[in-house]
């Protein structure tokens, strides 16, 4: 019997009508964020928009403006200031429509980013955390350069770089974020992940285990298959290096890697030490004996060039990578291998999750199996004081400092990854079922039952915080909703006196001037029982031009919370 296909079902007519109605309500939305944006950056009565605010606003997401998925706006907006004179004031403030027309191209991004739909919505409070873990762990003066290559052994112990990139691209950067280091063994993470791209995981471990050796990174050992343990020591890395394009000539094959790292990297700096390399080559007595010892086991494939194996595993250890740009490589397989800023699915899904299950049990030379119990993250470390952390499909972040601990492990860095998951349930087994724990999730947008987006609103309010009153009224958040007493954002930022509150929600959100609460009283009352007239003025003003009449004083409006 055949099995009924789709087409053999009746038309249905239905789905035109859905995917209509799904296309209405997505356009509805963006109508929504458009008014939203207008009213965080724009001056209703001359309908204009102040765009260095709104670039400002963008910034505070943890967008970057020179982000490739702001091309577009770059280009109108550079297009529409050539046409306007550099000396005009009036520049910065442009017509709505001049607005949509710069942004429109980039329309979903931008919402996406001004909705709090970001992995991290509060990227600025996250960024507060990471600063004051990057100055604590500055005072730390642990540790020594690695001194096996004098490259290495001349590195400023001062050095010290934190630069983290989401998977939705909001990055920070704090710290010698530019300065070019080499990957050394970072590089062995990114190599594994190629090669599962081209040999499959089955491919690839046939010549190179999956355990932990438990024992020096570069031991001269093998486990009891004779193969290398893992891919993340130095014998495992060779072998990685043997198996990437082994067809090509030597530049090609460095070609290859290069341009891959390159994708990973978003473009960003990729450079490579000719003097690291040679000293490497120089100093490499254990690695021709790992390899060696590996050919005698007949652990390579067979045809591998062992001396051209050598120096591709020397050049990609002397791969240049910043702070900054092995930030976006992290994050690459923070995003399941596709490049949060570029779009470019650079590894496969299956690549990364193999890559970074063995960055979490080795990738941190003897110090792997605590690491993975204390921080309980995928990373790998270099001996350049680089360590590559990864928190899967949240971020990547790219930590370096060059004095070591003694497992080779960079000592700011070490201390770095435990504060963080001291603050945030970014631990692997963290949190499993939301139990209340003391860490915070900052992927979590902070408000989430009506109660609680209520409560945030009126705190808020109460604190003068514009900013978060502005993604409240971005994200939807009724501006006028009261509590159990009436009360609403208007009374409370009336009673502490913040007068850029009032204004904001009486003229950017249109709320209504004088709403009652449960003992009858308006803003209005609260601004002269708690002796803010200046607010009660605002309120005042803004009720005559909207025609609402005034109502008398309570009689009791100045003995109101005397107490
Ligand atoms: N180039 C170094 C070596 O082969 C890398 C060491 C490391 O970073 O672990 O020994």
């Amino acid at each position: 019997m055949s099995s009924m296909s789709d087409c053999d079902l009746p038309p249905r007519p239905l789905k035109r009508s859905i995917s209509y109605n799904c296309k209405n309500l997505v356009r509805q939305h963006l109508v929504h964020v458009e008014n939203r944006l207008f009213e965080m950056f724009g001056d209703k009565e001359k309908n204009t928009i102040d765009i260095s605010r709104f670039l400002l606003g963008l910034t505070a997401t943890g967008m970057r403006h020179s982000d490739p998925r702001l091309k577009e706006m770059r280009e109108n907006l550079k297009k529409f200031q050539d046409k306007i004179a550099a000396s005009d004031h009036h520049a910065l403030n442009i017509s709505y429509d001049t607005f949509m027309s710069i942004i429109s191209d980039n329309l979903e991004v931008i919402v996406k980013a001004f909705s709090s739909s970001f992995v991290i919505p509060d990227f600025r409070g996250f960024c507060h955390h990471i600063e004051e873990i990057y100055a604590k762990c500055l005072t730390n003066t642990d540790g020594k350069a690695a001194h096996y290559i004098p490259q290495l052994a001349r590195a400023n112990p001062d050095h010290w770089a934190v630069s983290v990139c989401t998977v939705d691209g909001q990055r920070y950067s704090t710290g010698d974020v530019n300065v070019p280091f080499t990957l050394q063994s970072c590089s062995y993470a990114l190599n594994y992940a190629l090669a599962l791209g081209q040999l499959s995981d089955v491919g690839v471990h046939i010549y190179v285990g999956m355990e932990p050796s438990g024992r020096h990174y570069n031991e001269l050992c093998l486990d009891y298959n004779n193969k290398p343990h893992n891919p993340m020591i130095n014998a495992g890395a060779i072998m990685t290096a043997a198996l990437l394009k082994p067809d090509l000539s030597a530049a090609d094959r460095f070609d290859f890697v290069f341009n891959m790292y390159k994708r990973l990297g978003g473009g960003e700096y990729l450079g490579f030490n000719n003097a690291v390399f040679l000293s490497e080559k120089e100093c490499a007595d254990r690695n021709f004996a790992l390899a060696y010892f590996m050919r005698e086991n007949k652990c390579f494939p067979e045809g591998t060039r062992l001396h051209e194996t050598l120096d591709f595993y020397f050049q990609l250890c002397s791969l240049e990578i910043t702070a900054e740009s092995g930030a976006l490589m992290a994050a690459t397989l923070a995003n399941g291998g596709i490049n949060p800023l570029t779009g470019d699915p650079v590894l496969t899904v299956d690549a990364v999750r193999n890559t970074l299950t063995l960055m979490h049990s080795c990738g941190m030379y003897n110090y792997s199996g605590q690491f993975a119990f204390k921080v309980g993250l995928p990373s790998k470390s270099g001996v350049s004081g680089c360590v590559l952390l990864v928190v899967p499909n949240t971020m990547g972040i790219c930590l370096w400092s060059p004095p070591l601990d003694s497992n080779g492990n960079s000592c700011r860095a070490v201390q770095f990854c435990m504060e963080l998951v001291s603050r945030f349930n970014f631990h692997n087994f963290d949190n499993l079922r939301g139990h209340f724990t003391s860490k915070c999730d900052p992927r979590m947008a902070k408000a989430e039952s009506k109660a609680q987006i209520l409560f945030d609103l009126l705190f808020s309010a109460a604190a003068g915080d514009l900013s978060a009153l502005r993604r409240h009224s971005l994200s939807g958040s009724d501006m006028q909703a009261k509590d159990y007493d009436g009360r609403t954002a208007l009374h409370v930022a009336t009673s502490e006196g913040h007068l850029n509150i009032v204004k904001y929600l009486l003229y950017n959100c249109q709320v209504y001037p004088l709403p009652k609460d449960r003992w009858g009283r308006t803003p209005l009352d609260d601004a002269s029982s708690f002796g803010h007239p200046d607010c009660g003025e605002v309120i005042i003003e803004c009720s005559k031009k909207r025609g609402i009449e005034i109502p008398l004083p309570l009689s009791d409006a100045n003995d109101f919370h005397a107490d």
